[in-house]
């Protein structure tokens, strides 16, 4: 604090106190974020830059299978000493506040439609199967009218292709 030039660094091993995220993948409660944190001191308040990294779970949304994936972030947020100023962040009683921050990156790095690959085929519109655990899956027969509600399902909660291959990039 009020120390121009001096820098800190630390490693923080956080377990995750409740799951934060979107409706389809998040850091769930209890999973471990690591926060490669370094703290530098600057005339108006504390410069943080920070690598966050942990893993995501959810499910893949064209086929609903549970999955994973790495989570990646870097921050940069200066904490200043001032209210007057126009941070977003402030140093409180000699104390800086990283969980919005590391929550709000987090969150805005995790893909909207996130898949299980990116070739994923999604759920077969008639029967619900998993078309890649079924290669050559088809049917030749009308379909049985009791499997009939469930490909209405399918249909409703497979979102459209080019929209989650849009929400990848
Ligand atoms: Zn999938
Ligand atoms: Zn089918």
């Amino acid at each position: 604090m009020h120390r121009p030039g001096e820098m800190r660094e630390r490693t923080l091993d956080v377990i995750v106190p409740e799951s934060f995220g979107n409706a389809m993948i998040g850091v769930k409660q209890g999973s471990e974020l690591r926060i490669d944190l370094r703290m530098e001191s600057l005339h108006d308040g504390i410069l943080v830059s920070a690598d966050i990294e942990g893993t995501a779970a959810g499910e893949c949304g064209r086929c609903l299978i549970d999955i994973e994936q790495p989570v990646q972030v870097e921050i940069q947020e200066l904490f200043a000493y001032s209210s007057d100023e126009a941070f977003e962040y402030e140093v409180h009683e000699d104390t800086i506040d990283l969980e919005p921050v590391v929550r709000d990156a987090v969150v805005l790095s995790l893909p909207f439609q996130p898949v299980c690959q990116e070739d994923c085929l999604g759920l077969c519109p008639q029967c619900g199967v998993r078309l890649l655990d079924n290669p050559g899956h088809e049917h030749e027969a009308p379909i049985d009218p009791r499997w009939a509600a469930l490909g209405d399902l399918a249909d409703t909660t497979t979102p459209d292709v080019t929209d989650a291959a849009s929400g990848v990039e």
